[in-house]
């Protein structure tokens, strides 16, 4: 039997590259067929076929207070019949400003936009203009957004310059990109003694959640702190991913860092595309149509988006929503920690507030190397096994995982019930 499932992706790849309109969605990573959805509320999905899943993605951070939360869906319905866009200032725009600059006070100014590919361009952009420096620095593993100076992997050998990790992105934008190994603090030492001086900007995925979920060095953030502030070089956090999720104030209110820059999305949206990027202001001063940095967006500060994420944002601010959210994403790994145990699985699993990595290996990794030593085959035989059982994990085990305040008991010991099932049978 056929199902629509099937149908509809066979018949997307006739019009649309691989089915898909983002990569990892068309399961090339763990095989298959990619499961379209028609419907979510709270910490469910319903596929096209009508069958049930616990959503451990929440379109990738997004929906933290899980899928059309009613107070969410409320707000966006009534601020849409306002017009949908106007191009032109909104009060929701200064609302969402201040309310960002109260959650991470090191945003002193800010801009909004609509993803977190433009927010993270768009610092990149603002700290050259500000350094009046070319040469920018990302961390092996990272993923800020698919602008072409971004989509770089490491040279051979250290202090080399970057390589396109893309085609179509021209070697000589890639070269202005230094890239290094995650937690390494001696190689960025290293690389400051030698170009300190030359480096417009550091951006770096304060806890990273794209290449599964790797935990920082507290020491490695502090030194990097240290170094840029020494040098002159724009620290960027990127927290597109982290902001609100890890921390209500971002994972800088968690390790106590404050960067120049922040970038945010995801969570800010809530589930509607905003992208936001700020810090302090004599840096934001940069931008047109005060300074002479470039940046603009037809769609940006759009009121129902920024409702959305106004709307979520208000939520999250309940009393110990994040203690809550981490406790309960604890238990998930946990059980699932003792299940593969029981099972005699070699496993690890962590959790960073509402963010948690699975991996099928014998230590949590703290770099992109040692990420790669998880065994995949393990991975997409234990996706395959949660996915038939109604548990929607990302479709890569590359990818950190994530829960929702919608997320009740009785979801993570289905959960773990799954799990014990995928566990044993590997
Ligand atoms: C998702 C993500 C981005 C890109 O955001 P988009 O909205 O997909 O453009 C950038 N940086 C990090 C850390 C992310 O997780």
């Amino acid at each position: 039997m056929t199902s629509s499932n099937q149908t509809l992706f066979e018949k997307s790849q006739q019009l649309i590259p691989g089915g898909v309109n983002s990569p990892v969605r068309a399961f090339r990573s763990v095989g298959g067929t990619p499961i379209f959805f028609k419907k979510g509320l709270g910490s469910r999905l319903w596929d096209v076929d009508g069958k049930e899943y616990i959503d451990y993605i929440n379109s990738w951070g997004p929906m933290i207070v899980g899928h059309a939360h009613p107070e969410v869906i409320k707000a966006v319905q009534d601020v849409a019949e306002n017009s949908l866009s106007f191009g032109a200032p909104t009060g929701l725009e200064l609302e969402m400003a201040e309310l960002i600059n109260k959650l991470v006070p090191s945003m002193e100014q800010v801009r909004l936009n609509s993803s977190g590919t433009e927010a993270t361009m768009s610092a990149i952009r603002t700290s050259r203009g500000f350094t009046g420096r070319d040469k920018i620095v990302k961390f092996e593993g990272c993923y800020h957004g698919h602008s072409d100076g971004l989509l770089v992997k490491a040279g051979s050998g250290l202090l080399t310059f970057g390589e396109p990790d893309s085609g179509g992105v021209p070697a000589s934008v890639a070269a202005h990109t230094l890239t290094l190994e995650y937690n390494n603090t001696q190689a960025l030492k290293d690389l400051f003694a030698k170009l300190g001086d030359e480096i417009a900007c550091v951006i770096i995925e304060p806890v990273v959640g794209n290449m599964n979920l790797i935990v920082p060095h507290v020491e490695f953030l502090q030194t990097l702190r240290e170094l840029c502030t020494k040098h002159g070089a724009v620290l960027i956090f990127d927290e597109v991913m982290t902001g609100f999720r890890v921390h209500l104030g971002g994972a800088q209110a968690l390790y106590n860092i404050k960067p120049d820059m922040t970038t945010l999305g995801k969570v800010i949206g809530g589930g509607l595309p905003v992208g936001a990027f700020g810090g302090r202001k004599d840096i934001m001063q940069c931008l047109a149509p005060v300074g002479k940095v470039y940046q603009a967006g037809t769609l940006s500060g759009n009121p129902v988006a920024v409702t959305a994420g106004l709307k979520t944002l208000a939520l999250i601010q309940a009393p110990n929503f994040h203690v809550n959210l981490a406790a309960q994403t604890t238990k998930l790994i946990e059980g699932l920690k003792a299940a593969a145990n029981e099972a005699g699985v070699i496993f690890n699993a962590q959790s960073v507030g509402g963010m948690f990595g699975l991996y099928f290996c014998e230590h949590c990794p703290t770099s992109y190397h040692e990420m790669m030593q998880s065994n995949k085959e393990h991975f997409n035989h234990f996706f395959h096994s949660m996915l038939d059982s109604g548990i929607y994990l990302g479709p890569s085990a590359f990818e950190a995982g994530f829960v929702s305040a919608a997320h009740s008991d009785e979801d993570i010991a289905l959960t773990i019930a799954a799990a014990k099932k995928a566990f044993q049978s590997l």
